[in-house]
């Protein structure tokens, strides 16, 4: 698995966001409060909980590829046609 360090782009920071937010995915979470999802920022993830001084500084790349196939198969269902289809691929 290769992974991503932060500080992370806008973009990136954004994707993984949408990662914490899909179902079915195993999210990254808070070795301290294990029921709370990490919240991404440029900086790395925090924990949700403002009290807890938890950080992590990288993630998986393979969180940021679930998120653009979990993009292409929504599309795949929309009124997008082929051509659109095929940008998102290249994204
Ligand atoms: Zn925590």
């Amino acid at each position: 698995m290769s992974i991503i360090t932060a500080p992370w782009t806008e973009r990136e920071v954004a994707l993984l966001a949408d990662f914490q937010a899909l179902d079915d995915v195993h999210h990254y979470t808070c070795p301290v409060h294990s029921r709370l999802r990490l919240i991404p920022t440029r900086k790395g993830w925090r924990c949700a909980d403002r009290d807890c001084d938890y950080e992590q500084s990288w993630a998986g790349s393979e969180a940021i590829r679930w998120v653009r196939l979990s993009r292409i198969a929504e599309t795949e269902r929309t009124e997008f046609g082929q051509p659109a289809r095929q940008a998102l691929r290249a994204i």
